[in-house]
Parts: structure tokens; C-alpha cells; sequence
């Protein structure tokens, strides 16, 4: 028998996660299992998730705009999920139970791996929505010695800041560990410079940028901050790391992440 696996949205026809799970499956020689891409309108999405556990689904990934809905329905969930607020993997066990996570937050901390390891290091995370809200968590419960948080709205940065213990600010200084957690970069990425509270010229080789955001050809951001010697971390990669550790939790199996990674674009397949 099938056993099904799928990333739920509204709308999710660009998500990538379908053919980097695909690849993930069959490098690990899971050829009975297959991951669907799967449109939910948000008032179909309770009891459309409730119904998959008996149509041979073992989890889903969850995307906008139902991360916090995810969460709501859950039996149980782990304590990332309950603190950001939200989850992106459900996992459905045998007995029925549906068992919430939230591997964006870990895929931050693996992507940034040991060269740009958080702990006791200075960060700032633009943004106040959902990433936001994990990578805050990821990097406050990962040791980063400050974490300030602006966002467009400031008020919500405020919020965040006093729910997951950063520090809101409105004029940002530079910071080593510097992510976008904005939508900025995807639409009209000659504006991102207008739009984040960021110069060009404040980035150099003592700081890492992490754009959530991924596009064909890079984003801007990552582009200005290549140029000037600072790290760089693609969308593309946090991708992978949560899908990786959203796979291993359903599959009980070790990820391929050359499979993942090629799949997904971050590197070109031979
Ligand atoms: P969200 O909850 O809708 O939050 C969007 C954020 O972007 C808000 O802070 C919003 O500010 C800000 N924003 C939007 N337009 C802006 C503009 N023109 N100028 C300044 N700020 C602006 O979305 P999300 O779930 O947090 O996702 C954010 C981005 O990360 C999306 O592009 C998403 O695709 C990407 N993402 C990538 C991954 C990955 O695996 N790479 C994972 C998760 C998310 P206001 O509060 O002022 O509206």
C-alpha cells in the first residue's frame, strides 16, 4: 500500500517541496511512498487534514496561511510548535493522534551550522510574521547573545519581541547573524534595499545573512552581501534543512540531503 506524505497551502503551486521529497524518497529507496502537492482553500483545511490520515498519509507539510491553524487542530505538539505559535509538520501516528512540530526553527540552526553556530553571537531578524517567529525562538534557544527584531509594523515587532524574549528596535544596528524573515526581496527586488531597514555597505566579512526568501537567479540581499565578503545563507538551504528534519520525523530514515539539494535547485544536478 501507498503511503502518502504532501505539503498543504493556499496557494502551494510553486513550492518546491514536492520534488525535493520525491528525490529524498527514492535516494532513500522508499519507493512505496510518494509526496503530493495538496491546494486547501483555509476553509477546507481541518477537515481535509482530519480525513488524510485514512487515505494512507503519514504527514503533511504546512504552509501559508496554515501554520498557526496546524497547530490549533493537533493532539499534541512539541514545545517549538507551542512557542512560535505555529507548525509546518504534522505527523499522524497509528492510534490517530495528530502530533504537531516546527522544523523551520531547527532548519535555521542547521543551515547555519558550525561556521555561524549563534551561540553568544549578535543577531537581528527582520520580520514579524511566522519565520520570524521561528527563527527568534531558533536563535534565543540556540544562545545568541542578543536578538533584535524590526518589522514594517512595528507594534508586531514589539509583540514578538515581548512573547519569545528579543529585543524589539525600529533604527537596527548590524548584526552578526542578520536574517530576513520579509516577504521583500520576492516581488520587486530592486526595492529590497528601500524596503529593510539595511545599507549594502554595513555588511562585510564579520556577518552572515540568511534570506528566507529564494528566487531564480538569487535575491538581492544575498547578492550585496556576497559581493561585500559577508556569509550567506539561500532560502533555498533552510528549505532543505526543514524538509530534512520533517522527512526523518515521518520516515524514521536519515535524509539525503545531496538528493534534497538537487531536487530543490540549491545545486545543479549532473
Ligand atoms: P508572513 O507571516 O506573511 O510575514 C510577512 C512579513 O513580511 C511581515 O513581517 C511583513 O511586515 C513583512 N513585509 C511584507 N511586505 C513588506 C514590505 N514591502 N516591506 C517590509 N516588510 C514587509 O510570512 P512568513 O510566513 O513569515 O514568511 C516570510 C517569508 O519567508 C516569505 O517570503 C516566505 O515564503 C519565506 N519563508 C521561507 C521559508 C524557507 O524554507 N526558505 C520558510 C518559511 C517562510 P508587516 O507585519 O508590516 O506586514
Amino acid at each position: 500500500m501507498t503511503v502518502y506524505l504532501g505539503v498543504c497551502g493556499w496557494p502551494v503551486a510553486h513550492s518546491r517541496s514536492p520534488a525535493m521529497h520525491n528525490a529524498a524518497l527514492a535516494a532513500a529507496g522508499l519507493s512505496g511512498w510518494r509526496y503530493l502537492r495538496l491546494p486547501l482553500p483555509p476553509e477546507l483545511f481541518e477537515e481535509t487534514v482530519r480525513a488524510l490520515p485514512a487515505t494512507g498519509f503519514r504527514g503533511v507539510n504546512v504552509t501559508i496561511p496554515h501554520k498557526q491553524a496546524a497547530l490549533a487542530l493537533a493532539d499534541s505538539a512539541s514545545t517549538a510548535a507551542r512557542e512560535i505559535g505555529a507548525a509546518n509538520t504534522l505527523t499522524f501516528e497509528p492510534d490517530g493522534a495528530i502530533e504537531a512540530e516546527n522544523t523551520d526553527a531547527p532548519g535555521l540552526i542547521a543551515a547555519l551550522g558550525e561556521e555561524w553556530d549563534p551561540a553568544g553571537r549578535t543577531a537581528l531578524v527582520l520580520g514579524a510574521g511566522g519565520a520570524a517567529r521561528a527563527a527568534v525562538w531558533a536563535l534565543r534557544r540556540a544562545g545568541a547573545a542578543d536578538v533584535a527584531v524590526w518589522n514594517r509594523t512595528p507594534e508586531r515587532a514589539r509583540a514578538l519581541a515581548r512573547a519569545l524574549g528579543a529585543r524589539a528596535v525600529e533604527t537596527p544596528q548590524t548584526a552578526e547573524i542578520i536574517v530576513n524573515c520579509t516577504s521583500v526581496g520576492l516581488a520587486e527586488p530592486e526595492a529590497t534595499f528601500k524596503a529593510l531597514p539595511l545599507r549594502a555597505d554595513s555588511l562585510d566579512a564579520g556577518s552572515c545573512v540568511v534570506d528566507m526568501v529564494y528566487r531564480d537567479g538569487g535575491t538581492r540581499l544575498l547578492e550585496a552581501a556576497r559581493t561585500r565578503g559577508a556569509g550567506v545563507i539561500d532560502g533555498l538551504e533552510i528549505l532543505v534543512a526543514q524538509g530534512a528534519a520533517s522527512f526523518e520525523r515521518w520516515t524514521g530514515r536519515t535524509a539525503p540531503p545531496q538528493a534534497m539539494r538537487e531536487a530543490a535547485g540549491v545545486i545543479a544536478s549532473s
